[in-house]
């Protein structure tokens, strides 16, 4: 999928970028995502399906903050994982702009 450069969700608009360095680091895994200065920071390099996942995982994430709803890592893991397989072998895009 392209991922875009920036993002809205719930009425904020988020940058998203590529830090080739993400990768490295064990603590943040595939991507970070940040509220508070509305950023989201994808590994560069990441296979397109795992790229993709760890795009709708971030997503989860800042939903999860902005409506302050209560969810484990592991959980929210797990439902970005069957999410993401859900979307991609149905193909499904959610726009009604086709
Ligand atoms: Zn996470």
């Amino acid at each position: 999928m392209k991922i875009p450069e920036k993002l809205k969700i719930l009425g904020h608009e988020y940058r998203v970028s590529f830090d080739s360095k993400l990768f490295m680091n064990e603590n943040v895994g595939g991507g970070k995502a940040c509220g508070n200065d509305l950023s989201i920071v994808l590994a560069g390099g990441m296979p397109e399906s795992r790229e993709a996942e760890v795009f709708l995982h971030e997503i989860i994430e800042l939903v999860k903050y902005t409506l302050k709803v209560e969810i484990s890592h592991a959980d929210l893991s797990a439902l970005s994982e069957g999410l993401f397989v859900a979307f991609r072998d149905n193909d499904l895009s959610f726009s009604n702009k086709d």
